[in-house]
């Protein structure tokens, strides 16, 4: 099969028949052999009988259905899981996505050797509120991820080798990193497309405030799972020990010069407890100790972790 087509969907029932139909126009004329994953994510409207409907005449689709709403990041993991494409193209549900952008983003991939290609909304017509918190997000996303080509890392609209979404794991609300955490797992040649958007036509946005802050927070647990998680020991417990030794050094200096004022007689004019140093070796030595201990933790909790011998193998012979 060419390519599997992956749609998170929550509440979104007036938009799939003309998705799937628009799909398969573009789909027909390319004559690629493909599926269209449906997930719903637990939709309370009329989201999975239009599915069912759909299905009947239309036999390409899959319909996966959650209990309840689990966010948009499972419900693209188990389309990921679902998929069986050689490029795998994920698109948002509400038609702000155009799928007559699949074929480039399938040439890319297969042709231009792609792992992932992410589509850019370089033109957006989305509300001011939400493309200036955007351009803050993707900015510090860059210079924290080392993908400098990206412009627009949380785009719905992405197509994937297939090793690449075998081999991740989304969970949280982490779908706005994919491609950080596609680059973690080693899957280098990451490009960018500018591809169309459009205004949602139907329904309205699934995300609200909050997603500035949970963007934030696990901008941070990517970056620290991926750089410490498998040797926590190496990032807690080097800044500990440093922390610890600085303290300790500081307070033999002040015991030493106690010592010798009194050793030679020599007037004390200051008591170590009125100096600020003393107190700044103290909260060191204790700091530190606290750092190493958690990186010790750490180190435990890692080492008992199921998947703590997991490695991405690309190829033996
Ligand atoms: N979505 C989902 N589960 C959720 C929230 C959203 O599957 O809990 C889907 C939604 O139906 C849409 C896509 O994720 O297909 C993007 O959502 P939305 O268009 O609301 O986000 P925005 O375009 O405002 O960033
Ligand atoms: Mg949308």
């Amino acid at each position: 099969m060419d390519i599997s087509v992956v749609v998170p969907l929550y509440n979104e029932a007036e938009s799939l028949p003309e998705l799937t139909e628009w799909i398969r126009q573009v789909m027909n004329k390319n004559a690629f052999s493909y599926e269209i994953i449906l997930v719903d994510d637990g939709s309370d409207d009329d989201s999975w009988p239009v599915i069912e409907t759909l299905k009947t005449e239309h036999a390409e689709i899959v319909g996966i259905k959650f209990r309840r709403n689990y966010g948009k990041s499972a419900a693209l993991n188990v389309g990921f899981e679902a998929a069986q494409g050689n490029v795998v193209i994920t698109m948002d549900a509400d038609l702000q996505d155009s799928p007559d952008e699949i074929p480039e983003l399938y040439r890319r991939i297969r042709e231009e050797n792609f792992d992932l290609v992410s589509g850019w909304k370089q033109k957006r017509y989305d509300p001011l509120t939400k493309t200036i918190p955007t351009k803050f997000f993707n900015a510090v996303t860059r210079s924290m991820s080392g993908i400098k080509n990206l412009h627009d890392f949380n785009c719905g609209l992405k197509a994937y080798r297939r090793d690449v979404v075998k081999s991740i794991e989304v969970y949280g609300e982490m779908h706005r990193y994919i491609p950080v955490i596609a680059k973690w797992a080693g899957f280098k040649k990451i490009g960018e497309q500018v591809v169309e958007h459009r205004a949602r036509k139907y329904g309205t946005t699934k995300f609200g405030f909050s997603r500035f802050i949970n963007g934030f927070l696990d901008l941070l647990s990517i970056f620290f799972v991926g750089k410490f998680a498998k040797r926590p020991m190496h990032f807690f417990g080097s800044l500990g020990v440093i922390s610890f030794i600085t303290g300790t050094l500081i307070a033999l200096w002040i015991i030493g010069q106690k010592l010798y004022h009194i050793a030679y007689h020599i007037r004390y004019t200051r008591e170590v407890t009125d100096q600020p140093l003393f107190y700044i070796a103290l909260v060191a030595i204790v700091v530190g100790f606290q750092l190493f201990l958690t990186g010790f933790i750490a180190e435990l909790v890692s080492r008992n972790a199921p998947e703590r011998n997991n490695y991405q193998i690309e190829k033996t012979l």
